[in-house]
């Protein structure tokens, strides 16, 4: 993928060290089943991430999207050694644990229901390693252009159960961002909003990656986000999964309907649902042209 293709990432700081920003080698990730048997949901999966970029992530529901992505944050499930076999590496070091540089947002956005809005955001910097990294004046002065720039500043004194479930995934979306993450990894984070809410988060998205790039793993059901959003789109086999395709879209951002609609957008989502049904999707991809 050139620097070109991708567009903004040309302005993006040069990574010092020659190694990828990420990468994860030969992981193998199995699970023991209540019967005792191992059950390999991930087999021989290699990835890099070189440089800003929105990186879209489909494959059949339960094919070990999920699980993929927390290895990428370091997020280790409480019962089992993950991965199995294989590394993650974040700039040439072993990522064993959640790293300063990655953030997650999930579907369910994980904001807290006591806190106000700003509060919501804020929360992080209480950490100590982001009270370390960032006094608190940048950090109060990070929120509150954070909340600006993803149209909450008029809700920051509200809380999340006043909130629809756009603007609270807003929520989680700048309380990711507030932290300048190098990589953010995102699960089906619009996956439960309607279909006009999730139109406006996909603009909002786009709108903040240019703002602040960074290498964006993103996963979803919908063919048609992962061809709206994508940089790269990287589609898993079903179980045992394996990567069973990987492309690049250099149209820029923001995309328009008309590109979406046109001939060579429907060879990709052709090219992506036939990667899906041979992998057993049964419908479990969502698909809106
Ligand atoms: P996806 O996100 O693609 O739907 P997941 O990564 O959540 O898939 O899960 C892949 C498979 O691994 C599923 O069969 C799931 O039941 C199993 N699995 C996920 N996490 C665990 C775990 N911590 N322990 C045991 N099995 C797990
Ligand atoms: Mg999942």
């Amino acid at each position: 993928m050139t620097a070109a293709a991708l567009g903004k990432t040309a302005a993006a700081p040069a990574q010092t060290a020659a190694k990828p920003l990420v990468a994860a080698t030969d992981i193998v990730q199995e699970y023991e089943q209540p019967d005792g048997k191992m059950l390999r949901v991930l087999d021989s999966v290699n990835l890099t991430f070189e440089r800003p970029s929105i990186n879209m992530l489909l494959g059949p529901s339960g094919c070990g999207k999920s699980t993929l992505l927390r290895m990428l944050g370091g997020v280790r499930p409480w019962n089992v050694a993950t991965p199995t076999s294989g590394r993650v590496e974040i700039d040439g070091q072993a990522c064993v644990g959640p790293h300063p540089d990655t953030v997650m947002v999930f579907q369910h956005y994980a904001n807290r229901p006591d806190m106000t809005v700003r509060e919501n955001v804020l929360y992080p910097f209480g950490f100590s390693e982001w009270k370390r990294r960032v006094p608190p004046k940048e950090a109060t002065e990070r929120v509150d252009q954070m909340l600006q720039e993803v149209g909450l500043a008029d809700k920051r004194d509200q809380y999340p159960s006043q909130l629809s479930g756009g603007q609270n995934q807003r929520v989680a979306l700048a309380r990711a961002l507030v932290l300048r993450p190098r990589v953010l990894l995102m699960d089906e984070p619009f996956g439960a909003l309607d279909a006009q809410t999730r139109s406006n988060m996909q603009d909002l998205l786009c709108r903040l990656h240019a703002a602040h790039p960074c290498v964006v793993v993103f996963v979803t059901h919908d063919v048609t986000e992962a061809l709206l959003l994508g940089d790269r789109v990287i589609v898993l086999s079903t179980q045992p999964a394996r990567i069973i395709d990987d492309f690049t879209i250099t149209e820029r951002q923001p995309r328009s309907q008309q590109w979406l609609m046109g001939a060579d957008v429907r060879v990709m989502y052709e090219r992506v649902v036939a990667h899906l049904r041979a992998s057993g999707g049964r419908g479990n991809m969502r698909v809106t042209v």
